[in-house]
Formats: structure tokens, C-alpha cells, sequence
């Protein structure tokens, strides 16, 4: 155990979706605490301008352009970091899309593309990086879930099902692999204010006070509010913790 038990120099750590957003501020957040991270998403400007954003702690960083929906592409982002940086210590599954649409009016290509990028990508990424965790003797696993891992909503069916299906991963892929020492978990973060906020505020009614009205801490949540948990669960500070769905919500699951 490192006498600083955040401690993540020498560690390499990839991020999807990591281009902007909660990826982005969780990015940055490793590499504050010492890591190399390999970023990935669809958009190669923003990916270039986040890998910039993410050199100015210091380490080393790459961007992967890759369309996560793709199998081929996710075993391609594994390979890709392991020959750019030499290794995987980490991986947090973060990229996402919504498809906000009752479930009488959402079409089966919406429902695919929403399960293909939110929950098929996370079990083929971390199944690619299984074989280079184990053979370092350890690694960290961290799915980005959401409220909708928890309740219902009617615009949720398909963006929920993948949030709750993440969570089962979650639980499935630690207890098959704890005896490997790879710690599973996942972070099922509040309402948070990025592209994706911003497109839910525009599309569900009154969202902005109902979120501000049932959150304990009075706000909306900020991509940094991610950075301790998602450093904490990258570190050795988490070694006994696997398994768990952890929210990062300002109260808002437990509030009455
Ligand atoms: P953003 O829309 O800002 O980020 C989504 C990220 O996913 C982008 O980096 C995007 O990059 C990437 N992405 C989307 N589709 C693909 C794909 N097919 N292949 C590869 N990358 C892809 O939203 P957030 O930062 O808010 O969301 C990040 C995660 O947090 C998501 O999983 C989301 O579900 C979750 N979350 C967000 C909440 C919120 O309130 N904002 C609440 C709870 C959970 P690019 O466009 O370049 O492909």
C-alpha cells in the first residue's frame, strides 16, 4: 500500500467519453492524482482539446477516436492503450447517450443505439481489459450509472434499462473477478450540469426546479463534484470496496 492511498502515479487509467463533460472532469482528476489517461469518444476536436486540458497536470495523455456502440471499436481502444502507454490499471466506463422518448414512441434503432453505448459497451471494454488487469496482479473497473439505475422515468426506458443493467455488471463482474483483485463498482451520479443536463433541462418539463426542489444540497451537481469518487475508487483507498453503486447525488435518492 502506497503511504498515500490516492496515490495513482505509474497508474494508466482509460476513459470513455472522455472528451467532455463528467469524462472530462473525472479525466483530469486522475491525472491530477498522478495517473496517464487514455481518453476516447467520437468527436476528435473536443477529444484533442481535452487531451490538452488533461496534460496540464503533468502526465501523459492520448485521445482514441472511437464510436463506442462499435465492438470492433472497443476492443480497438484497449489494444490502442495498452501499445501508447504499456499497460491498464483503470478503466471508468462513462460514455452515454439518452434517447428521451416515452416508451410507446421509441423505436427499436433508438433502444439498440442507447443499450450498444451505455451498457454493451462497458461489459466488451472491460472484457478487453480483463486479460491486461489480471496479469498485472489488480485494476479498477468504475461504470458510470445514473438515478435512472434507481427509478423510473417515463422518458427512461431505454437509457434506464442500460443504467440498471450497469449496475448489474457492476455486481457480476465483482464477484467474478475479486478473487483477480480487480475491484468493480459503479458511480450513479445526480443531475449534473453538462451537454446532457443541458438537453434534459430543454426537454423535460420543469426540470430544472423539480432536480432543485427534491436535492437535500439545493443544486444541481457539477462534473468535479465526480472527482473524489472516481479517484477514490481508481486507488488503492478502495481495495475492499467492490460491488457497490455509490450516489454522488447531493441527497437526492433519499430524500422524501
Ligand atoms: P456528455 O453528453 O457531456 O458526455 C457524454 C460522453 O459520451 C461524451 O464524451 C461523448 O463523446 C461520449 N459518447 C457518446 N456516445 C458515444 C459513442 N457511441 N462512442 C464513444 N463515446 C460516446 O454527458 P455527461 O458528461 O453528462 O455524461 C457522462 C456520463 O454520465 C453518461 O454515461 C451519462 O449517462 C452519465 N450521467 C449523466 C448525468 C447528468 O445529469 N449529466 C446524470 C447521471 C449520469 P462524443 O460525443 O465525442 O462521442
Amino acid at each position: 500500500m502506497p503511504h498515500d492511498r490516492f496515490d495513482l502515479r505509474g497508474r494508466v487509467a482509460i476513459v470513455t467519453g472522455g472528451n467532455g463533460g463528467i469524462g472530462l472532469a473525472m479525466a483530469r482528476g486522475l491525472a491530477q492524482a498522478g495517473a496517464d489517461v487514455v481518453l476516447s469518444g467520437r468527436d476528435a476536436a473536443k477529444g484533442a482539446e481535452a487531451r490538452g486540458a488533461v496534460e496540464e497536470f503533468g502526465g501523459r495523455a492520448s485521445f482514441v477516436t472511437a464510436d463506442l456502440s462499435r465492438p470492433e471499436d472497443c476492443l480497438r481502444l484497449v489494444e490502442d492503450a495498452k501499445r501508447s502507454m504499456g499497460r491498464v490499471d483503470i478503466l471508468i466506463n462513462n460514455a452515454g447517450i439518452v434517447a428521451r422518448h416515452r416508451p410507446e414512441d421509441l423505436n427499436l434503432a433508438e433502444w439498440q443505439s442507447v443499450i450498444a453505448t451505455n451498457l454493451t459497451s462497458a461489459f466488451l471494454c472491460a472484457q478487453n481489459v480483463y486479460p491486461a488487469m489480471k496479469g498485472a496482479g489488480g485494476g479498477k473497473i468504475i461504470n458510470i450509472g445514473s438515478m435512472l439505475s434507481l427509478f423510473g422515468a417515463s422518458f427512461g426506458a431505454a437509457y434506464g434499462a442500460s443504467k440498471g443493467g450497469l449496475v448489474q455488471l457492476t455486481r457480476s463482474l465483482a464477484v467474478a473477478w475479486a478473487a483477480d483483485n480487480i475491484q468493480v463498482n459503479a458511480i450513479l451520479p445526480g443531475w449534473i450540469d453538462t451537454a446532457m443536463g443541458a438537453s434534459a433541462r430543454s426537454e423535460v418539463q420543469d426540470l430544472e426546479g423539480r432536480v432543485i426542489a427534491r436535492t437535500p444540497a439545493g443544486r444541481w451537481g457539477k462534473p468535479d463534484d465526480m472527482v473524489g469518487i472516481a479517484v477514490f475508487l481508481a486507488s488503492a483507498a478502495s481495495d475492499f470496496v467492490t460491488g457497490a453503486a455509490i450516489p454522488v447525488d447531493g441527497g437526492y435518492s433519499i430524500a422524501g
